[in-house]
C-alpha cells in the first residue's frame, strides 16, 4: 500500500457506538477523504507518513449529533454580542455576569441575554426583577429575553429604544406601565411575540467581518458540545439571500465546522407566495454540498399559520384565512417538489393544517416531497395517523424542558404527559428528528435535550412524562443522529459510523450509555471530528486542537464567558475577573457545604472537572430545594 492510499486518520482503543445494526459496537475507526472506510479493522490498514493515529484511551465515541431544528444562521450573526445564561446555575451568577459585562461594554452597545434559559434552572427558581437589572447596569442598555413570553429592559435600554409614556402599545405586544403611565421596562408577548422580535431588531449589529467571526465561534461552541450537523429553520426577519451572505462566505472559505441544511422562512406577510417564487429562482432543494445545502421552505410558510408557544398565555386561535393562505403556498411547493417544514405547537392548529395538506395532496401528490411538522407538543393520535398517511415526519425539540412548568400550571399534568407524544410517533413509524429550536427559547446544548428525552424532566428538574413517553438512551441518541438525517433528505449518508458514511463523530467526556442519568446534562466533547478533520479537541487530546481564533469585538461576552455553562468553568470566570467564592445561597438561607471543586480545578486537578460538571443541575445538595 503506498502513501496516497493510506488512511488519513485512525482512531483506536475506543468504545464506539456505531448505530449501525450490522455492527453496533466497535473499538476502532479508519477515515479517509472525509468518509469512514473501516470499522473495527484498523490493524488491517497500512499507515502512511501522513496517517494520524489517536489512542482514544477507552473513551465513548458516538456519531456526530445532528439538531434537526436550530436557528444558527441568524443566531451566528449575533452570537458574539450575547451574554448566555444557558446553563447558569443561579440568578446570582447571572446577575454577576451581567454586571461584569455591563462594565466592559462600550457606549452605544448593549448587554443582551437572548433566551436559552429558564428561571427554573436557577437555584433561586425565580426571574430577575427590573430593579436588579437596573442596579447591575445603570448606564449600559440591557435586554433580557425570557422565552417568547417577555423581555426585560433596564432604564438605559428604554431610553435607547425610545419607549416613553407616549409610546403606544404596538399591535403585537404590550409595554407594561406604572401608575403614571411610564414604561416599567417589561415587555409582554401579548397577543404574540412581535414586540420581542422588534426590540431585538433595534439593537446594534456587528459589521460583516465580525459576523463571520461570530458565526465561527458559534459553530465551535456547538462542536464543543458534540454537534456536527443541523437543519436551520430560518427565522423571523431572516431574509434570503441577503442574510445568508455571511454563512455562504464561510462556506466558500472552507471555514464551516458544522454541516447545515437550510430552510427558507416566509419573508413578508401577505406576500408569502411571491417571495417563495422569488427564492425558487435563486436556489433549490439539495443545491449546495454536504456542508451547506438548501432544504426547501419553512419553518414558517405563511404568517397566518404561526401559533407561538407561550404557555403563560392562552392558546391562540389562528385566523380564518389560514387555509386559503397555506393552500396557495403548499400547492406551489408541492408542484415544484420543494420539501417543506411547518411550525405547529397545538393540535388545534395542526388539524387545520392537515386539512390543507390532504386537500393539496389530492391535486398534487406529496409523494417524493419530503415534508414535516416542527414541535407538535399537543398533537393528537388522530393527527399523528394523518401525518403518517401523508408520509410526513415530525421534528421535536426540548422546548418543554424550558417551559414545562408553565404548561403544567395552565393545562395540568395529564395534558402534559405526552408533550410531544414521542413514543406514539415512534410506534406509528413516523420519522422523528431531535433538536432544540435554539437559540431564543431553548439552549442549543444537545445534552439537555437528550436528558429531557431520556429522563422526561425540565431543566428545573420537574417531571413531565410517564415512563411510557421517555426513551432509552440509545433511542434518544438515534433520534439525534440517524433520525435527524431524514429531515434534510440525507438518510444513510450520516448518522451512523459505518463504512461509506461521512466521518462525523464525537469522543465524549463521560460515557453517555452508563453515566448516572443526571450527569447526561453535563456531557461535552473531548474530540469532535467533522468530515474527517478535528474541529475541537481538549483534555488529553488538546494537542490536536485546531488553532484558536480571536473573538471579535474585543469586549464580546464570549471572549470572557464563552458559551454554555459559563460560571461552571472557573477558567472562564477567572478570566472575567468574577470572584468564585464558596458557593452560597444566602437569599434562600441555604449554605453549600461541599468542597468547591472549582478551586481544585484552578489548581490543575483534572479529576475535579467532571465533579464540577456534575454539580450542575442536581449532583450537589445545593439544588435539593
Ligand atoms: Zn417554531
Ligand atoms: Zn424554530
Amino acid at each position: 500500500m503506498n502513501a496516497t492510499s493510506a488512511p488519513d486518520l485512525i482512531l483506536e482503543n475506543a468504545k464506539i457506538t456505531t448505530l449501525d445494526r450490522a455492527k453496533p459496537e466497535a473499538t476502532s475507526l479508519v477515515v479517509k477523504n472525509g468518509r469512514i472506510v473501516g470499522v473495527d479493522d484498523a490493524e488491517e490498514y497500512q499507515r502512511g507518513p501522513n496517517t494520524k493515529v489517536i489512542d482514544l484511551q477507552g473513551r465513548r465515541v458516538i456519531p456526530g449529533l445532528n439538531d434537526s431544528h436550530m436557528h444558527i444562521i441568524r443566531g451566528g450573526l449575533s452570537y458574539n454580542l450575547e451574554l448566555r445564561w444557558d446553563g447558569v446555575p443561579s440568578l446570582a451568577d447571572g446577575l454577576r455576569m451581567l454586571k461584569e459585562q455591563a462594565q466592559r461594554t462600550p457606549p452605544g452597545q448593549w448587554v443582551r441575554v437572548i433566551g436559552g434559559w429558564s428561571e427554573f434552572q436557577f437555584a433561586e427558581r425565580r426571574m430577575p426583577t427590573l430593579d436588579e437589572i437596573n442596579a447591575v447596569s445603570p448606564e449600559t442598555p440591557v435586554f433580557v429575553l425570557h422565552l417568547y413570553c417577555r423581555g426585560m429592559l433596564n432604564k438605559a435600554a428604554l431610553r435607547a429604544c425610545g419607549y416613553t409614556k407616549d409610546t403606544p402599545n404596538p399591535p403585537a405586544g404590550e409595554i407594561q406601565r406604572d401608575g403614571n403611565g411610564n414604561p416599567t421596562g417589561l415587555l409582554i408577548a401579548r397577543p404574540n411575540a412581535g414586540i420581542l422580535y422588534a426590540t431585538v431588531g433595534k439593537q446594534p449589529k456587528l459589521p460583516p467581518e465580525q459576523q463571520m467571526n461570530s458565526s465561527r465561534h458559534f459553530m465551535r461552541e456547538l462542536n464543543r458540545l458534540g454537534l456536527t450537523s443541523l437543519v436551520d429553520a430560518g427565522g423571523g426577519s431572516q431574509i434570503y439571500p441577503d442574510d445568508y451572505a455571511i454563512i455562504e462566505e464561510l462556506h466558500e472559505r472552507g471555514e464551516m465546522t458544522v454541516r447545515m441544511a437550510y430552510n427558507i422562512f416566509t419573508q413578508k406577510p401577505k406576500q408569502e407566495k411571491e417571495d417563495f417564487l422569488r427564492c425558487m429562482k435563486l436556489t433549490g432543494p439539495g443545491k449546495g454540498d454536504d456542508f451547506y445545502r438548501c432544504n426547501g421552505a419553512g419553518e414558517m410558510l405563511v404568517y397566518s399559520a404561526a401559533d407561538f408557544e407561550d404557555f403563560p398565555e392562552p392558546r391562540p386561535d389562528l385566523p380564518s384565512n389560514l387555509e386559503k393562505d397555506l393552500k396557495e403556498v403548499v400547492s406551489l411547493l408541492a408542484a415544484n417538489k420543494w420539501p417543506f417544514r411547518i411550525h405547529a405547537t397545538y393540535d388545534e392548529s395542526i388539524s387545520r393544517m392537515l386539512n390543507v395538506f390532504e386537500d393539496v395532496n389530492r391535486e398534487i401528490p406529496f409523494k417524493g416531497t419530503n415534508w414535516f411538522f416542527d414541535h407538535c407538543e399537543t398533537i393528537s393520535d388522530r393527527s399523528l395517523e394523518r401525518v403518517k398517511a401523508l408520509g410526513g415526519g415530525i421534528a421535536i425539540q426540548d422546548r418543554m424542558a424550558f417551559q414545562g412548568e408553565y404548561f403544567l400550571d395552565r393545562y395540568g399534568s395529564k395534558a402534559a404527559e405526552r408533550t410531544p407524544p414521542v413514543r406514539r410517533m415512534l410506534d406509528l413509524g413516523i420519522p422523528v428528528g431531535a433538536g432544540t429550536d435554539a437559540t431564543r427559547v431553548a439552549s442549543y446544548n444537545p445534552w439537555l435535550s437528550l436528558y429531557w428525552l431520556v429522563a422526561g424532566k425540565t431543566v428545573g428538574g420537574t417531571a413531565l412524562y410517564s415512563e411510557a413517553n421517555c426513551l432509552s438512551r440509545e433511542e434518544a441518541l438515534m433520534l439525534y443522529t440517524k433520525g435527524s438525517s431524514w429531515f434534510s433528505g440525507e438518510s444513510g449518508k450520516k448518522g451512523a459510523l459505518a463504512a461509506g458514511q461521512l466521518a462525523d463523530l464525537v469522543v465524549l467526556t463521560d460515557d453517555y450509555l452508563s453515566v448516572p442519568e443526571e450527569r447526561i446534562k453535563s456531557i461535552e466533547s473531548v474530540l469532535t471530528i467533522v468530515d474527517g478533520k478535528i474541529v475541537h479537541a481538549t483534555n488529553e487530546f488538546a494537542s490536536h486542537a485546531p488553532p484558536a481564533i480571536p473573538v471579535l469585538p474585543e469586549w464580546s461576552p464570549v471572549k470572557v464567558f464563552g458559551g454554555y455553562g459559563a460560571p461552571l468553568d472557573v477558567r472562564k470566570a477567572a478570566r472575567a475577573g468574577v470572584p468564585m467564592p464558596q458557593h452560597q445561597h444566602d437569599a434562600e438561607g441555604h449554605h453549600h457545604g461541599c468542597v468547591h471543586a472549582g478551586h481544585q480545578l484552578l489548581a490543575g486537578i483534572e479529576a475535579a472537572r467532571n465533579r464540577y460538571a456534575g454539580f450542575f443541575g442536581s449532583g450537589c445538595d445545593c439544588f435539593a430545594f
